[in-house]
């Protein structure tokens, strides 16, 4: 992979026409590390927020050797780049043949499932196997998050126990539970509500957990959402465990995305036209900035101009991307130099998560180059020096309205 030190230095030599992606291992090798010494239990990378090689390699060689995969691709790219690490099957619905292969061609036994349906599946396509490691889905209720993801996956902790009790006679190995708290958690006390919801479940099922898996949801710095120190986090996960009934040799378990990728990329795209406030760039919904156009998310940017930048105010822009669709576009506001024109370039930061890992085809474009930066990421929770970059005054549009579900939707008794 080519090393340019900066962004700007790969514009002033050749003004890029495609998009470009800027990696930065080091980012990922200190969020890596930062898991390993301040989580007290085992991390699990979920690779579905950045399944690159590099990140896989970068990871691995920085102490996280466990991954979270959900797919038969997945497995095997982790096969691939990480060979000999730990892999947990965290998809709560699989197919018969994925479970299979996960399970004899490469060594995979922890598995989720959050039904009675699912755990039979489970059994018979690992030929009725004792040595598996599972573990319960449950959905639960933590405000807090940028993204629900109890949604779709998770039995309800008040359905659960005779799904726990089923699981644990089913294994000789690990029972355990996880649950996702949301994507972008800006609560610590999320997961502790969470665990005490899984306790609960627990006491009712009679049994104990050998795992308890507090899953993902940790949360990276964006414009205006900036979170709790990541040490808060782990406070409120070594309270909630110290309080749920659990045996003196439980796991604990994460499974970190977002927190361990999302500094590692940012995104260099060029504006092809400017109409009044909207820049239309050679990336966008179809390419990594998916959730600028879908969540409105809020990423930080930059002026990236060879002859060194603009004096220009900033005024907030609204994004578009390449395709001819009109759902391809950002309404940011993205704050930028009043003076941007057609053929300057833009850095998008904090791609690395569910960012470039989303990109398409569609119409032709998401032809994207990878090259290898040394400066340090745009924003960072971990301590890192981020860089200098315009951040004006936010207005409330650009921020993610974060779910309240206290006070407005308080649970009956
Ligand atoms: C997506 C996902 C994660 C990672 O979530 P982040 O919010 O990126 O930390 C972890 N576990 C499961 C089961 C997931 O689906």
């Amino acid at each position: 992979m080519h090393t340019y030190h900066t962004p700007l230095d790969l514009v002033r030599e050749r003004s890029p026409e495609r998009p470009v992606a800027f990696v930065r291992p080091d980012a990922l090798a200190v969020a890596a590390r930062w898991f390993r010494t301040s989580f007290t239990g085992d991390v699990f990378y979920a690779v579905k927020a950045n399944p690159s090689p590099w990140a896989i390699r970068e990871l691995a060689a920085n102490g996280v050797s466990s991954f979270d995969v959900a797919s038969t691709a997945e497995i095997e790219l982790v096969s691939a780049h990480a060979p000999g690490s730990r892999m947990a099957f965290m998809h709560p619905v699989k197919s018969r043949a994925a479970i299979a292969s996960a399970y004899s061609d490469h060594g995979v036994r922890t598995f989720a499932l959050d039904s009675h349906a699912e755990l039979a599946k489970i059994l018979a396509a690992t030929g009725g196997a004792r040595d598996l490691n599972l573990i319960v889905r449950l959905a639960v209720e933590a405000p807090g998050a940028a993204y629900a993801l109890n949604g779709k996956f998770g039995i309800s902790p008040y359905e659960a126990p005779e799904l726990l009790r089923a699981t644990r006679q089913a294994t000789s190995e690990l029972m355990g539970v996880s649950f996702h708290v949301g994507s972008q958690c800006m609560r610590p006390s999320a997961y502790q509500a969470a665990m005490a919801q899984a306790s609960r479940a627990l006491v009712r099922a009679a049994v104990f957990a050998d795992v308890v898996d507090v899953g993902g949801g940790f949360p990276s710095v964006y414009p205006g959402m900036a979170p709790p120190d990541l040490a808060e986090y782990v406070a409120a996960i070594d309270r909630g465990f110290s309080e749920m009934m659990v045996h003196e040799t439980t796991e604990l378990w994460c499974e970190p995305g977002r927190a361990l990728v999302a500094e590692g990329t940012s995104l260099l795209t060029r504006v092809e036209l400017r109409k009044g406030d909207a820049l239309y760039l050679n990336d966008g919904a179809y390419g990594s900035l998916f959730d600028a156009a879908h969540s409105k998310w809020p990423f930080p940017v930059k002026l990236v101009r060879a002859d060194g930048g603009s004096s220009a105010p900033l005024k907030p822009f609204q994004f578009y991307g390449p395709t001819c669709d009109s759902i391809d576009q950002m309404p940011g506001p993205f704050w930028l130099p009043d003076d941007i024109a057609e053929g300057d370039h833009i850095e998008i930061g904090m791609l690395g998560a569910y960012g470039v890992a989303m990109a398409t085809r569609f119409n032709g474009f998401g032809d994207v180059e990878t090259v290898r930066a040394n400066d340090a990421p745009m924003a960072s929770m971990f301590g890192l020096a981020p860089r200098s970059i315009p951040t004006p005054r936010q207005d409330s549009g650009s921020v993610i309205k974060l779910t309240r579900a206290r006070g407005k939707k308080r649970r009956r008794r």
